[in-house]
């Protein structure tokens, strides 16, 4: 029997070997098996399908081992693989590489790490798992290679594996996704007071240490009614000291039991399946997208901002579950906070898993698992909660669906989830629900032309209106206020005397995005890409937002000798500064991505917001993201003019979902709410719809324009990046590349050209932009085409060390 194995590499195609005779009877679509590529090289690859047709030409090399007893993926999951893989014309192993949790990635460069708090029960291993779990006591790491050495033999896969399996060591892929697993110190008492009358016996002839009886009695309260005890949260309930506890446990009362904080742990908790009642218009909303769906596998939700999406999307998957079928929630990574986690569990408690990119490799196996075996029946995630095996998914559900982060940029697939979602669930006989206040406009054009479903809801819950803007024209401020203009310090002012709160945008990190010299202009650059460098007061140096290169500030000019230089501009780090100079004793908190690292501190600044220990938010896009938060009264975009210049087909309409997303942050639950939007460009159309709220306008406006140039909707569009250390070598061959293609394709190409930022990590780019037609045959053949002259330039001899990065429908 033959078998094509796709390997987590970025091969042209997958390869085809041979199963032996004796493993014919076990292998089966979806399951891992162990293969040898070249003369060292190990994977573990996945069997993609089965056949008894030799290949023509060559005797494919056996395969080594089997590495599991049932599929790890389903088939329709490789299906989908394939699909993307044609699409985002990129490897099938690409998106292996993307999709599967490291844990069932192995290969030559894995390091097998022990898990902490590991209980190796010997009579359990076999010799060869006894001597790998041993050397990983001692060394804590080792890689394949050692652990062939320690056994003397090549195929060591399978015994691996099993370790994993029992939860003796981890894999980490390379040393880069480092990542530790957090364990926690559980108290009970022990099992010889676990019968009431020993433990009545115990504390009525309690003598001495009164303070150990205190804690002791604070132990069991607690243990009623919290169920779990933690070592840190009885210690601080109790306010008992460290020694008192390690008494108790001397005398043999209590014991300490070192858990591994599951952060997941599904909690068996039923929810509150007590819903919202909807509002009449929700209701009307619900019951229309129901009956869209059942025509059709898409419809799009446009409802405004405060309409209550979620309360919709949270009826919507409770039918679907109810019928035993999976959901699945997709949001923008920086949406899926705790205020949204919190929601959903309280409804549905322990059936939702979250899924996300920070999550540590164990817990992904955990829900891979429990995904794969329906045990979990609605999954929160980012993008890659698409990856997950579903076993009956029906319903899949992606929450601001215009968001740009649905788009993955690097490394391939560089796929866009919300279009693959939809792809995947006509493949599954699924449906989709788009939602958004201001839908992309794709969407909102498919929904026109009827390909999808459309609902729209326009309706506030509890009737708030929508908030008024008011636009303030900077060019009228003067010189010395143009980041706090007098009439948004005046709002501000008077919100927080009404013990309101404040949000304002400016998409922008930093104190200062550049320095420019007052003589000549020049304004200093990364040395490693095209891009000026960006002032940060607190750290007091200058970087470079694309590589994250530091450097001192520079004090003389180096076109002109000069040492003076203007500030322009200006970053969320300085309009915090002017708040705190112009408003003491008021709160001021920056979210942005210089002091909001990673999920935890997102999710604490949030909730600090929420209790209002906060007046004033300033932050960039991250503030922007489907946040509810009741109490605020005023938004203020300080630098509308920064969101409008810049030069991308996309321009207008991320500028106008960014204005209207962020002013939908104010007054969601009372009509109070206002949006003071700073600009110079007043009379810019863009401004004008957000001052309206008018999406339609919008639309009306922007697809005329996308119709004039070809844009999309109207065309498909890809780029192609070449690049190169040697600026001239990436300029030609991103010229031979155009030359060799037909004239007829040349005609839809842009390009070559540099694109805005032309250098990054000391290699030069050149780009082709191609508008293709949306036609599926003619794409297909349009690919096909590219396809082969890339290949050329591949391995051309002056040019195959060009890196040609392939990107369709590029952000
Ligand atoms: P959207 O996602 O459309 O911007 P949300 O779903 O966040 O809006 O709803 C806005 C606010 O109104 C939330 O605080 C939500 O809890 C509340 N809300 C919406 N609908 C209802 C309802 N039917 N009953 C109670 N509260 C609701
Ligand atoms: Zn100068
Ligand atoms: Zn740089």
């Amino acid at each position: 029997m033959y078998a094509e194995i796709i390997i987590p590499l970025a091969l042209p195609k997958n390869y085809t070997w041979m199963i032996p005779t004796s493993m014919e009877s076990d292998v089966m679509i979806g399951m891992r098996v162990e293969v040898m590529l070249g003369a060292n090289k190990r994977y573990a690859g996945i069997i993609k399908k089965l056949s008894t047709v030799k290949p023509d030409g060559f005797d494919p090399k056996p395969i080594i081992d089997i590495l599991d007893e049932e599929p790890i993926v389903y088939e329709h999951q490789l299906k989908l693989w394939e699909w993307m893989a044609e699409y985002y014309m990129c490897s099938e192993g690409e998106v292996m590489q993307a999709a599967i949790p490291s844990h069932l990635k192995i290969s030559s460069e894995s390091i097998f790490i022990l898990q902490e708090d590991a209980s190796i029960d010997i009579k359990n291993l076999s010799d060869s798992e006894y001597i790998i779990s041993e050397a990983l006591e001692i060394k804590k790491e080792l890689s394949l290679i050692e652990i062939q050495k320690l056994l003397n033999k090549k195929s060591v896969y399978p015994i691996v594996n099993k370790l994993i399996q029992k939860g003796i060591c981890v894999v980490q892929e390379t040393m880069r996704d480092k990542f530790t697993i957090k364990s926690e110190i559980y108290i009970t008492l022990h099992p010889d007071y676990r019968e009431e009358v020993a433990l009545e016996k115990l504390l009525n002839t309690w003598s001495r240490a009164p303070k150990q009886l205190d804690l002791l009695l604070a132990f069991l309260h607690f243990q009623k009614t919290e169920g779990e005890v933690s070592q840190k949260a009885i210690l601080a309930k109790a306010n008992a000291s460290h020694a008192q506890l390690k008494a108790l446990i001397e005398k043999g009362v209590l014991v300490t039991e070192k858990r591994k904080v599951d952060r997941l742990a599904v909690d068996h908790t039923k929810g509150d399946v007590h819903f919202h009642a909807l509002t009449p218009s929700q209701t009307n909303a619900l019951q229309d997208i129901q009956t869209k769906l059942e025509i059709q596998n898409v419809s799009l939700l446009h409802g405004i901002t405060g309409s209550g999406k979620t309360q919709i999307y949270v009826s919507l998957i409770n039918e679907i579950i109810k019928q035993g079928k999976q959901a699945l929630y997709m949001l923008p990574e920086i949406a899926l906070t705790a205020q949204m986690i919190r929601r959903l569990k309280q409804y549905f408690g322990g059936s939702v898993a979250i899924y996300h990119s920070k999550f540590n490799p164990n817990e992904r196996v955990e829900i891979w698992n429990k995904v794969k075996s329906g045990e979990i029946k609605i999954v929160l995630g980012a993008r890659s909660a698409l990856f997950l095996p579903y076993k009956n998914l029906s319903l899949i559900i992606i929450d601001e669906e215009h968001d740009p982060s649905y788009k993955q940029q690097e490394p391939a697939p560089r796929y866009q989830a919300r279009d693959t979602a939809i792809y995947y669930a006509n493949q599954l006989n699924a449906k989709v629900v788009l939602g958004s206040a201001t839908p992309s406009v794709e969407t909102f054009y498919n929904a026109k032309n009827k390909k999808f479903g459309y609902t729209y809801l326009n309706e506030r819950f509890s009737q708030a209106s929508l908030p008024k803007i008011e636009l303030v024209d900077t060019k009228k401020q003067p010189a010395d206020s143009a980041i706090l203009t007098p009439v948004l310090l005046a709002a501000i002012k008077k919100t927080i005397e009404n013990k309101k709160q404040v949000i304002l945008f400016q998409n922008r990190r930093g104190y200062a995005p550049y320095f420019i010299c007052e003589t000549c202009g020049w304004i200093p650059h990364c040395k490693h890409c095209d891009v000026t460098l960006t002032f940060h007061k607190a750290k007091n140096l200058l970087s470079c937002h694309y590589c994250g290169t530091g450097y001192p500030i520079v004090n003389t000019c180096e076109a002109c000798g000069k040492n003076s230089f203007k500030q322009k501009s200006f970053g969320t780090e300085q309009i915090e500064e002017k708040l705190t100079l112009s408003l003491p004793g008021v709160h001021v908190a920056r979210m942005d991505y210089d002091n909001v690292k990673g999920k935890n501190e997102h999710d604490h600044l949030i909730q600090q917001f929420e209790q209002k220990q906060i007046d004033i938010l300033v932050g960039t896009q991250m503030v922007v993201k489907g946040l509810d938060f009741e109490n605020v009264d005023l938004v203020g975009i300080v630098d509308a003019d920064s969101l409008l210049n810049f030069n991308h087909y996309r321009v207008n309409e991320r500028a106008f979902q960014m204005m209207e997303q962020v002013s939908g942050r104010a007054g969601r639950k009372n009509d109070h709410g206002k949006v003071i939007i700073q600009v110079s460009q007043t009379q810019h159309p863009i401004v004008q719809y957000v001052k309206d709220h008018d999406y339609f306008a919008f639309y009306a406006f922007e697809i005329q324009n996308r119709k004039h140039f070809a844009y999309p909707p109207f065309s498909r569009l890809m780029s192609i990046l070449f690049k190169h250390p040697e600026n001239n070598i990436a300029e030609e061959a991103a010229l031979h590349f155009f030359q060799s293609l037909g004239p007829t394709i040349q005609k839809t190409v842009l390009g070559p050209a540099q694109p805005n930022i032309n250098r990054v990590r000391n290699k030069y780019i050149w780009e082709l932009s191609i508008k293709i037609s949306k036609q599926p045959q003619q794409l297909k053949l349009a690919k096909q085409q590219l396809l082969h002259f890339i290949r050329l330039i591949q391995v051309h001899p002056r040019y195959k060390s060009v890196q040609i990065v392939i990107d369709i429908d590029p952000n």
